[in-house]
């Protein structure tokens, strides 16, 4: 009979956690890489090659992938044999994990969980709680998966109540353009079919705990119903031409994976719930004998990608930027930002707006006249680091505020991922501003262009606080043109239908 210690338990989520905010699972890494090596949209290659790199930078520096550290799902499996020396509840040992895991002074971690969420949403500061699922089984060991959840792909979970008769393809194909890339792909989709409506929902969640192998699937062929779904939702996914980051690609998702339950007759529940570049999971088990022991991936496993500033990109300098310039940006053109913006996100943005809706004075220092704004929410710095990984938040949460921005504050442009809405895009024409992108899932070498950083207005939000950043050579893209155009509606609309007959690697 196994003896399960609380020290151990917590200890060994504690790292979990902590491992995963920076290493990338070694299956993730390799069929990024071969979605690199396969990509053609040269948008899209860019993306990836950050992501790469970035993974890398981020597995030798112990710093986080994304600046969203997620929110933390476990999946505890407690063989019935188990005996325990702990005087907490498997909820709080699990709880205790995390809290150590987030305020790790060597690897301080972002605190994005909000109580009360319907209201005050106050953040909790050490990211607890988890969201955990327990399950009873034979044996006598403790069986743990730890994942980081980021919320821009939490966001774009879908689920439905089909008719029986209703083609479960059919409907992941309708959803997955209206997800948008705010899920940051190429990542993995999770199917979860029949069981209720809640056991749907777990079911594509715990499907997203599996290696990636559709490569192995692909090579073998399907032995099974559920597999000739994985390969057509697949294919058929890629070939809407969505690509890395919505830029339009070959690569928009690495593996499908499905799981399913017997349902009642009249019902055929299905959810589906992407994974974004900053897929993060790890699993061991616990018999005993200690915490668990995680080897860290060999480096070797990392494809010799190594994105650098200066190919082909252009300069911009942001000192002095004009609207006459920014009229010369051409849909999908790289760019290199140097110079000093100002950052903010939702709260920032509804603070701001009801000033200047309310011909009320901006705090002391805080001008946006003729500046260019990131939508960010860094992790805090470690060391000597000026900020920690502070990659790009989804834009459309501040379409509601993007006319007063533009029309009342003087911005120029804006900085974040993902596309913009119809208005939002329309309002961008019409004040001759641009929505520029800049990569998700590769935080840490966005921050390393951030060369100096200080808290201009609202320090009391924390990371929402409005700072100034000076950069130096920031990729970004140029999402939306002066004149209104998106490469997120032309992007995939040129690279649809690419994918089909592109052999998949196997290694
Ligand atoms: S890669 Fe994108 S979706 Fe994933 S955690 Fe980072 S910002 Fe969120």
């Amino acid at each position: 009979m196994s003896l399960i210690r609380e020290a151990d338990v917590i200890a060994s989520v504690a790292d979990a956690l902590q491992y995963i905010s920076y290493y990338h699972t070694p299956d993730f890494i390799q069929a990024m890489g071969r979605a690199y090596a396969l990509e053609k949209s040269p948008a899209a290659r860019d993306a990836i090659a950050q992501i790469l790199t970035n993974s890398r930078m981020c597995a030798e520096g112990h710093r986080p992938i994304c600046q969203d550290t997620g929110i933390v799902v476990v999946f505890v499996k407690v063989g019935m044999g188990v005996t325990w020396a702990a005087e907490r509840d498997l909820e709080s040992m699990v709880n205790e994990g995390v809290r150590r895991a987030y305020l790790d002074p060597a690897n301080k971690l972002r605190a994005s969980i909000v109580a009360d969420p319907a209201f005050k949403r106050s953040n909790t500061r050490d990211n607890t709680p988890a969201v955990i699922h327990t399950q009873l089984v034979p044996g006598e060991a403790l069986d743990i998966t730890v994942a980081a959840k980021g919320g821009g792909s939490e966001n774009k979970s879908m689920f439905a109540m089909l008719n029986p008769s209703d083609s479960v393809a059919d409907w992941v194909l309708e959803m997955v353009p209206e997800m948008g890339a705010g899920w940051c792909p190429p990542g993995m989709l999770g199917v979860g079919i029949g069981g209720s409506a809640e056991k749907a929902m777990l079911l594509a969640k715990e499907s997203l705990m599996e290696p990636i192998d559709i490569g192995e699937l692909l090579a073998r062929g399907p032995k099974s119903k559920l597999e000739e779904l994985r390969i057509e939702i697949y294919q058929r996914v890629n070939s809407l031409g969505i690509g890395a980051q919505g830029l339009g690609g070959l690569t928009t998702v690495l593996d499908v994976k499905v799981l399913d339950h017997p349902t009642h007759a009249a019902s055929l529940p299905v959810a589906v719930i992407p994974n974004c570049a900053a897929t993060r999971h790890v699993h061991f088990t616990l018999d005993g004998t200690g915490p668990a022991c995680l080897v860290p991936p060999d480096l070797d496993l990392w494809p010799k990608v190594h994105w650098v500033a200066d190919a082909g990109a252009r300069r911009v300098a942001l000192d002095g930027l004009t609207r006459a310039e920014i009229a010369t940006w051409q849909p999908g053109e790289r760019l290199l930002l140097s110079g000093k913006m100002l950052t903010g996100r939702d709260a920032a943005h509804k603070r701001i707006c009801a000033l200047l809706d309310s011909g009320e004075p901006l705090p002391d220092g805080l001008d946006f006249a003729g500046r260019v704004i990131y939508y960010v929410g860094p992790v805090d710095p470690v060391g000597a680091e000026i900020v920690g990984p502070a990659g790009p938040t989804t834009a459309n949460r501040m379409d509601r505020f993007t006319e007063t921005m533009l029309g009342k504050s003087g911005l120029l442009a804006m900085v974040g991922k993902a596309e913009r809405g119809p208005e939002t895009v329309a309002a961008i024409a019409r004040h001759r501003s641009a929505y520029l992108i800049a990569v998700g899932g590769a935080a840490f070498l966005v921050s390393n262009a951030i060369r100096a950083s200080r808290v201009v207005a609202f320090p009391e939000l924390g990371m929402e606080a409005v700072y100034e950043f000076e950069v130096r050579d920031m990729p970004v893209t140029v999402a939306v043109t002066a004149d209104g155009e998106s490469v997120h509606d032309s992007g995939p609309k040129a690279w649809r239908n690419h994918f089909a007959g592109i052999p998949v690697a196997v290694e």
